[in-house]
């Protein structure tokens, strides 16, 4: 098995930078950080460089090709928000068997209503029929049907489109409600998509764990704010995905840096430089304040993309991540609070006990990046080499 030494790199630890530290590999794990060299091993030479834990996208849409492109990116792991469980569980089985790709975890699909949010986004995909509940009483047989197929944790989607500027039938929060209580019944946690400041407030009052992207219909309310604080509720912002809803620029942007465009193909490229622009430019301003205000409240902040498949622009597996973390920074996060929400919080909120920190023990899942992004966040994107599990990932196309 691969065993070696970094040295001379700065150290991340996922929660602080911990200066120029020895990090040792063994057996797929990290065997010690800042101990005695041992004899005979490989060296690797990170003078100049910084150590992070693999990074966390906590939330993609995600599929072979997507999981191989992020990994060449530093991404280890993404948390998938909704897929079908025919592609998703080959898909599992793969990375299990292959280190060539981003480890994954899934929702299957979510609850939704029949012609709901994302069936407007999905046509031509070939989905195959997808089931629902309307009552309260299919709940629980929702709920157990998603977690026999491998569910990680449940999803849910309240949206009434106008923000993609379309009508959509909207789910019901005693619906939420119910798959809330179904599924911590069976200790698995409930993500809700809500875009607005008024299907915010159901989903948290319907008492889900996290918010798989942040409200930006109108200014938000404080008392929003306080409540999912006092919930304990995270959020995962998806500053990518919103820039592209409301126009920004921010995708064609990363379409353009050298270090991201010989990682992707053209189709994905042009898929990158384009923005789904619905919304109004200043909508975007609003979802910064609110994120500025959770960040205030202590609110655990995750950082995610929405990066999907092609036909969903503004986003790419991988490339897209280090977009979020700059878009981060731009709304106060201090690159090191940046670089948090990438590694040990996303670890922390989703029990994945064995990776999102650089200590003795865990899952080798490392990024070596050129630079010192503790202090410059665009310094992420300067991927050197990454590992998954301790195994090289395999060089970009
Ligand atoms: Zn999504």
């Amino acid at each position: 098995m691969h065993h070696f030494v970094i040295t001379g790199a700065r150290v991340f630890n996922g929660a602080d930078s911990l200066g120029i530290v020895d990090v040792e590999v063994a057996d797929g794990r990290i065997a010690s950080v800042a101990g005695r060299r041992p004899e005979g091993v490989e060296l690797i030479d990170g003078t100049g460089a910084t150590l992070l834990p693999g990074l966390i996208d906590a939330h993609t849409h995600t599929d072979a090709e997507s999981l191989r492109q992020a990994l060449t990116f530093g991404i280890t792991t993404e948390l998938d928000m909704l897929s079908i469980p025919e592609r998703m569980n080959p898909l599992r089985r793969q990375v299990a068997e292959s280190s060539d790709f981003a480890d994954v975890r899934s929702p299957s699909i979510g609850l939704t209503p029949a012609d709901g949010h994302p069936h407007q986004l999905r046509q031509g995909e070939g989905d195959p029929p997808w089931p629902t509940a309307t009552r309260v009483a299919e709940v629980p047989a929702f709920v157990e049907a998603r977690i026999l197929e491998g569910a990680d944790y449940l999803k849910v989607l309240v949206e009434d489109g106008h923000l993609f500027g379309s009508a959509l039938p909207r789910l019901a929060p005693e619906l939420v409600a119910a798959t809330v209580r179904a599924a911590h019944a069976r200790d698995k946690m409930v993500l809700a998509h809500a875009m607005t400041i008024e299907t915010a407030h159901q989903v948290v009052d319907a008492g889900v764990d996290g918010l798989t992207h942040l409200f930006f219909d109108r200014p938000h309310d404080d008392e929003l704010i306080e409540k999912i604080a006092a919930a304990g509720i995270f959020v995962i912002p998806t500053l990518t995905v919103i820039a592209s809803i409301t126009g920004e620029p921010a995708g064609a942007e990363l379409a353009r840096d050298p270090r991201v465009r010989p990682k992707l193909t053209p189709i994905w490229l042009d898929n990158l430089s384009g923005a789904i622009a619905t919304s109004p430019p200043e909508n975007f301003g609003y979802a910064l304040e609110a994120l500025a205000a959770l960040r205030r409240a202590g609110v655990d902040i995750l950082a995610g993309t929405d990066a999907a498949h092609l036909g969903a622009p503004g986003m790419a597996h991988g490339a897209s991540l280090h977009g979020e973390l700059r878009l981060l920074v731009s709304g106060d996060f201090t690159p090191l609070e940046a670089l948090r929400t990438a590694t040990s919080v996303p670890a922390r909120r989703f029990g994945l006990d064995d990776r999102g920190r650089i200590e003795p023990g865990l899952r080798a899942d490392l990024t070596l990046v050129t630079g010192d992004p503790t202090v410059t966040i665009d310094d992420t994107l300067s991927v050197q080499r990454v590992w998954r599990g301790g195994v090289p990932a395999p060089a970009a196309n």
